[in-house]
């Protein structure tokens, strides 16, 4: 293996640890104790062990952590009007609706509900259309992408006049990594389903960001040697040495990738852990905010 590869357990070790310190700078200089409200509907196993792991982590920088567990046949109004609560509740700087939401739910109308000064997922529309334009910046960038740039920047990463190639062009992941990447001034291509010569275009980039949910789809020999690449795929592969019988692996077939790249991300261990401390960062930034407007 050729690549060095970008420690993300470390990354977000490293960000848990700066917001740590600017909690307890919070409480100390101004009596202030940011709080984050998730809220969780129905009882979906993964979105509740998601949720507690927020909690959790909430709990380790000095964040107060305000759990709404609600059943799954709650009305569209009764979560608007808990929405609007949070909104309304000096405790709470940040508002996390775990998605998916079920099926009879509006997720676009929840979403469009949060309060932008509270919109630490950074999905709000007005979030997303700053990100997208030029010459503006949302108060906050959503999490999973938010933790892609600063994994390629804190591992010096040479942006700016990079060709950035983004497989996936997802709300969440793939469209909000490509404007980040555009703000940083890197020339930026987005692949997707329907794009011809997928590997012609990954060929070309210094940096690939794979957002695809297709196991090991990147390989060795569609990647520039030198190139960075960032694995945001979560996939199962069977693995009879395992005792659940399967092992997670990316979107980017990692044995194959990392004798070409110049750095690559594991999975586990890349994206995975950004997600949360950049959520954490993203919290502590709103009390930040309200701080500020108290002044
Ligand atoms: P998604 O909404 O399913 O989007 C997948 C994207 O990949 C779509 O834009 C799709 O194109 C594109 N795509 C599918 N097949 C393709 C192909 N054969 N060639 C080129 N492009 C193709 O997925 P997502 O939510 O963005 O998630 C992507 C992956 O990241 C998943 O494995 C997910 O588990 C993982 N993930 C990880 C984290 C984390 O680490 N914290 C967070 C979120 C997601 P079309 O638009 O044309 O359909």
């Amino acid at each position: 293996m050729t690549a060095k590869i970008i420690d993300g357990k470390k990354i977000a070790a490293d960000i848990q640890e700066e917001v740590r310190v600017s909690v307890a700078e919070m409480k100390e200089k101004h009596g202030y104790t940011p709080g984050l409200a998730t809220v969780l509907v129905g009882e979906d196993p993964a979105s509740a062990t998601y949720v507690r792991m927020k909690q959790k982590r909430c709990v380790e920088v000095g964040i107060n952590s305000l759990g709404h567990n609600l059943s799954a046949d709650i009305s569209q109004d009764e979560l608007q009007d808990l929405v609007a609560e949070l909104n309304a509740d000096p405790q709470v700087n940040g508002i996390l609706v775990q998605l998916p939401l079920p099926d009879h739910i509006d997720e676009e109308t929840i979403l469009n509900t949060i309060d932008l000064g509270k919109d630490v997922d950074g999905f709000h529309p007005v979030n997303i259309g700053r990100l997208a334009m030029k010459g503006r910046n949302p108060l906050f960038i959503p999490c999973t992408p938010y933790g892609v740039i600063e994994l390629l920047k804190r591992s010096d990463v040479q942006l700016s006049g990079a060709e950035a190639v983004i497989v996936g062009r997802s709300n969440i992941v793939g469209l909000p990594v490509a404007m980040l990447l555009q703000k940083e001034n890197a020339t930026v291509t987005i692949c997707h389903s329907r794009t011809k010569d997928l590997a012609g275009h990954v060929r070309r980039a210094d940096i690939v960001v794979a957002a695809i949910g297709r196991r090991e789809m990147i390989t060795g020999d569609m990647i520039k040697p030198g190139a960075a690449v960032i694995d945001v795929g979560i996939n199962q592969k069977e693995d009879p040495t395992k005792k659940r019988g399967y092992r997670l692996v990316g979107d980017v077939e990692f044995e194959s990738a990392s004798e070409v790249a110049g750095a690559i991300t594991p999975v586990p261990g890349g994206v995975g852990p950004m997600t949360i401390a950049m959520l954490l960062k993203n919290t502590a930034h709103a009390a930040e905010l309200v701080i500020q407007a108290q002044r």
